[in-house]
């Protein structure tokens, strides 16, 4: 009698969600196979800290083939998911391939969203994957590069004001540690400003904030 082959789960995505599904299914007579367009787990709650400078990408992000390396029932592939077609139980990737499914797991996360304000792009980048982080850094950085070589004041200043929408958990904490910046860098690095004085300014719409603790915490 031919054994009949363990079903093949899908698993899209290795964020939290997808990763927790992954180890779950550890002992289950299964395989699966793991797919992740970045081939890196990333640890997004201490983003921030790499759009601020505070940690390399390294401290946040470790590979998923690492991770999960001593996991045999499971194939960690690198690939974007382009659709998915539940009545061939199919999932397509970007290059055209197709990879059949009998169970899939749709852990893709989610993005940011500016509520109608889409206009805001250009000036606020989202804050989900390493290239967001870096792409912040680089602005941050670059405002207090171009803020020494400013020979206005008034223009200097514009450099050392820094925005921040929404006082969310992550609004807060950007917000602090861009501050923490300002006051950290050592004074004498630059020559023509003086760090201290940038100006970080945190908008919010509602009066009170609710940060994501348990109720008896709040
Ligand atoms: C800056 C920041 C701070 C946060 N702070 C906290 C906190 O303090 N506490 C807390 O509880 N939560 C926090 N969160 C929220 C928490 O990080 C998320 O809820 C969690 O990461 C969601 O996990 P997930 O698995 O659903 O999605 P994600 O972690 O986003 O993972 C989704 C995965 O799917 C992959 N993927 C997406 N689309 C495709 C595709 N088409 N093809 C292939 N792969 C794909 C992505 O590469 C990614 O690896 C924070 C989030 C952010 C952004």
């Amino acid at each position: 009698m031919q054994a009949t082959a363990p079903p093949h789960i899908v698993i899209i995505g290795c964020g939290f969600g997808g990763l927790a599904a992954a180890r779950g299914l550890a002992r289950a007579d299964v395989r699966i196979t793991l797919l992740d367009r970045a081939n890196h787990h990333l640890f997004q709650p201490l983003l921030y800290q790499v759009a601020t400078a505070g940690l390399s990408a390294a401290e946040v992000a470790a590979p998923i083939r690492h991770i999960l390396r001593r996991q045999r029932n499971l194939t960690v592939l690198m690939a974007e998911v382009a659709g998915i077609d539940p009545s061939r139980r199919a999932v397509a990737l970007d290059d055209g391939a197709r990879i059949a499914y009998d169970y899939l797991v749709v852990a893709s996360g989610a993005t940011h969203s500016y509520f109608g304000n889409d206009a805001w792009s250009r000036f606020a980048p989202g804050l989900k994957t390493l290239e967001d982080a870096f792409d912040i850094r680089r602005r941050v950085l670059t405002a207090f590069e171009r803020a020494e070589r400013e020979s206005d004041a008034a223009a200097r200043a514009a450099w050392l004001t820094f925005v921040v929408v929404g006082a969310g958990a992550t609004g807060v904490e950007l917000a602090g540690t861009l501050a923490e910046i300002a006051r950290h860098t050592p004074p004498g690095e630059f020559r023509r400003i003086d760090t201290r004085g940038a100006r970080v300014i945190l908008l919010e719409g509602a009066d009170r904030v609710l940060p994501p603790y348990p109720p008896e915490l709040r």
